[in-house]
């Protein structure tokens, strides 16, 4: 199993201020398989929390990396329901941001709006005790679960990714956009940071810049890439966006 990555756009400034780390695996006889697949399985074996483990492993490995050569980026990294249980998740995550010499403000966990909801206490624990070591929160395919918003109005998070579902309609009329819209605003006034996930089209991120989104990712910046391809993209995104704006 390897990591790609993908960029996540300031849309103000157009500048890189982060990536999401994306397993992929290639298998010998199928191919590569996709995590929509694979990932589910691992979440319901006992190998959930290694997973997990050797992400955070190698993404800040790679972000400290991206940071000595002059790239301060955000790292997120995705987590599972299984790791909220994990008693010990937060102090082990603190060891791994230790161990590769990042401030926690580098790292980002994505949390599911249903992984919080199965065991709502224990998940509440556990993200109070990473958002007191000033590890960042996103709550991740934000409008795709079925979470209450008074609860998820007590969740120490700092960030909303809308589920991509929202924003691909984005072109189709004005019900999509009043959606989006009302996201938008109320993520902000619940004090989030609002990024919107699947911008695959100028048109969208105009449509999203203009609504006052924050941040966004998709196919339209960048694909999820490989390391080099990455570090590429930066180069030249960062000389694009100087000689740009
Ligand atoms: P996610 O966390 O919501 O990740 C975003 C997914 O959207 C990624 O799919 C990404 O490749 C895809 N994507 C990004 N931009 C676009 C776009 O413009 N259009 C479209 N159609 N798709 C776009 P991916 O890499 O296949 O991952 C799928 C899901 O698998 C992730 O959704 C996440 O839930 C899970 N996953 C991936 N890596 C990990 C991991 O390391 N740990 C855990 N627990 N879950 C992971
Ligand atoms: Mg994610
Ligand atoms: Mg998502």
């Amino acid at each position: 199993m390897r990591l790609v990555f993908q960029p996540r756009i300031d849309l103000s400034t157009g500048r890189c201020v982060g990536a999401e780390a994306l397993l992929r695996w290639d298998h010998p006889a199928l191919g590569s398989v996709s995590p929509g697949e694979f990932v589910p399985v691992i979440e319901h074996s006992p190998h959930a929390q290694a997973m997990t483990a050797f992400v955070l492993d190698r993404a800040l490995a790679q972000a400290h990396r991206w940071q000595e050569d002059g790239h301060g980026l955000v790292m997120s990294v995705n987590v599972s329901a299984a790791n909220l249980h994990e008693a010990a998740f937060s102090s082990s995550v603190e060891a791994t941001l230790r161990r590769h010499g990042l401030a926690p403000e580098r790292l980002e966990l994505e949390v599911t709006e249903s992984a919080i909801m199965q065991d709502a206490e224990q998940a509440r624990r556990q993200l109070d005790a990473l958002a007191a070591a000033d590890i960042r929160l996103a709550i991740d395919d934000f409008g795709t679960g079925y979470s209450s918003l008074a609860y998820l109005q007590n969740i120490p998070a700092h960030v909303v990714k809308i589920d991509q579902s929202f924003v691909r309609n984005l072109g189709n009329g004005e019900r999509e956009q009043s959606l989006v819209r009302s996201m938008i605003s109320l993520s902000h006034d619940l004090g989030y940071r609002v990024v919107a996930e699947g911008v695959e089209t100028a048109a969208v991120a105009d449509q999203l810049t203009a609504m006052a989104c924050d941040e966004a990712q998709g196919y339209h910046f960048a694909r999820p890439l490989e390391i080099g391809s990455f570090t590429t993209w930066l180069r030249e995104h960062k000389q694009g966006s100087q000689h740009g704006a």
